[in-house]
């Protein structure tokens, strides 16, 4: 864990929410919430967080790990699931509503919680809450910005890299093991997701699998791609032309350009995820291309390369100062291919600024 992160200041933001809804403690399992509240990047482990105690319940396997990780928790060693072991703990702490990340818990740990209550005479009562510590992640530390900041750098080397490398020729599967292989040698921890080059009629499918398929002249190439840095993420596309582009391309290129510097230009703090969204759609849709941009404009990126604030349709997620998140528009035709030109930007000082310096 980088020493510029920060878990007290997180833990009492964290507390003042759960005051608000007069629990006494939270149960957290959400990977990315159990990393940000904790440090501790295991895949196992409970989080059980109150005003005087914070207890990381993990199993033998991760006991040594979750000590150094986790220093502001006291480390409690798990051996059995835990309506074995939950209904003591929270005795001991004397607490009795508990809070639970209703969206991620499973349908199989919702019913053990179940029949912990079902059991004796118990106190407890576990309440579902959301968006504890979503909204709190959206919003970035200087240490954390810093990482994100470092994983876009790579994605960025590794765009300039695969530039010089393509040909025609070259399939869309030898290309992306390019790219990977050459951001995990400039020090990216496993990718944090599948890096999409899609060619030609497959560059018109948004989440295409690179294939055999050799790469031509003359056609769009989408490339998309991330690194990862110490847990935080980057994300980056961007669509280019060996040789010659017909005219369909440089008018839909310059289409998505023009929406992406658009919204770049205009996006502010206080504009909802649907607003910014919308900002970009209307430049689209005057290019004459508005039924060819069927996802969202973006989403914010930090320890899961999808967090809040989600920039789309009907998105209420309000932007402000300190979010990084992606401005990506795109136009998919089928049959032709498509167009996406992907930036991570963060907001500050109430503009956007792009992190992203790849060349378009
Ligand atoms: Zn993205």
């Amino acid at each position: 864990m980088s020493p510029k992160i920060k878990i007290k200041s997180r833990l009492e933001k964290l507390l003042a929410g759960l005051g608000e809804k007069g629990l006494d403690g939270i149960l957290i399992s959400q990977p990315e919430n159990r990393r940000y509240l904790s440090g501790f990047d295991g895949s196992a482990g409970f989080l059980i967080i109150t005003p005087n105690k914070n207890i990381l319940a993990t199993d033998s396997r991760y006991t040594a790990q979750a000590k150094s990780q986790a220093p502001e928790y006291e480390i409690f060693p798990i051996t059995s699931d835990i309506e074995g072991w939950f209904p003591g703990l929270a005795a001991g702490l004397s607490i009795k509503r508990v809070g639970f990340e209703g969206e991620y818990i499973t349908f199989s740990l919702y019913r053990r919680l179940c029949d912990i209550l079902g059991k004796g005479k118990t106190v407890l009562k576990f309440v579902p809450v959301e968006n504890m510590v979503e909204p709190l992640r959206a919003v970035k530390e200087p240490g954390e910005i810093e990482l994100i900041s470092q994983a876009a750098e790579i994605a960025d080397a590794a765009m300039a890299h695969i530039r010089e490398e393509l040909h025609p020729g070259m399939t869309e599967r030898e290309a992306a093991w390019e790219i990977e292989k050459f951001m995990r040698e400039k020090g990216s921890q496993p990718l944090p997701f599948d890096i999409i080059v899609a060619s030609g009629p497959n560059s018109a499918l948004p989440h295409a699998q690179p294939s055999a398929r050799a790469i031509q002249k003359g056609e769009p190439i989408v490339i998309d791609i991330g690194a990862r840095v110490e847990g935080y993420s980057s994300d980056l596309s961007r669509t280019v032309c060996l040789g010659d582009p017909d005219d369909t391309f440089k008018k839909v290129y310059d289409t998505v350009l023009g929406a992406q510097l658009g919204t770049i230009a205009i996006v502010k703090p206080e504009m909802s995820g649907g607003e910014a969204d919308q900002i970009a759609r209307i430049i689209i849709e005057e290019g004459g291309y508005g039924e060819a941009f069927g996802h969202g404009l973006g989403h914010g990126v930090g320890l899961a390369v999808h967090e809040k604030p989600r920039l789309g349709s009907g998105s209420s997620d309000k932007l402000s100062d300190g979010m990084v998140f992606t401005i990506e528009p795109g136009i998919y035709i089928e049959g032709w291919g498509g167009v996406r030109i992907e930036d991570l930007v963060i907001m500050e000082k109430g503009k956007v600024r792009a992190i992203s310096k790849a060349e378009k």
